[in-house]
């Protein structure tokens, strides 16, 4: 665990773990139906649409666009004290599945954040396996 990080840090399950490998080479990875040819999140080997298993791993652009977002000023884990405020977000990514994360990089002001604003994925390394997506204004 890095020094200091004292937040929920995720656990890769079999079906995940191409994408946190992804993530920590710094690639947004998603499954793709390659039946009904669209792709989906979170990672696993069903398609969550048509049901099928004829499916691979597509490399995201890490271009998105603002679905929703709060600003945190009470947070709901210690660990996440000194970011206060913060913005989790659900961004819809260019290739369609949407996801949770959060903003960076921006004022956590709403005068400065807004529904369909153009964002990109960064990467936060935590630990020597895990590195979180995370969005920062395009
Ligand atoms: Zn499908």
């Amino acid at each position: 665990m890095a020094d200091g990080y004292n937040k929920p840090i995720p656990i890769p399950q079999p079906e995940s773990d191409n994408y946190w490998e992804g993530t920590k080479a710094g690639e947004l990875r998603l499954r793709h139906c390659d039946d009904c040819n669209q792709a989906y999140f979170y990672p696993r080997n069903i398609c969550p649409e048509c049901g099928n298993n004829n499916t691979s791993w597509i490399v995201a652009s890490g271009n998105a666009k603002i679905h929703t977002f709060a600003i945190v000023h009470r947070p709901p884990h210690p660990g996440f004290m000194d970011d206060i405020p913060y913005v989790p977000a659900i961004v819809e990514l260019e290739e369609g599945p949407k996801m949770a994360t959060q903003i960076v990089n921006v004022e956590a002001d709403p005068s400065k954040i807004s529904i369909d604003m153009a964002v990109k994925v960064v990467f936060e390394s935590i630990t020597d396996e895990i590195s979180l997506p995370k969005f920062e204004p395009a």
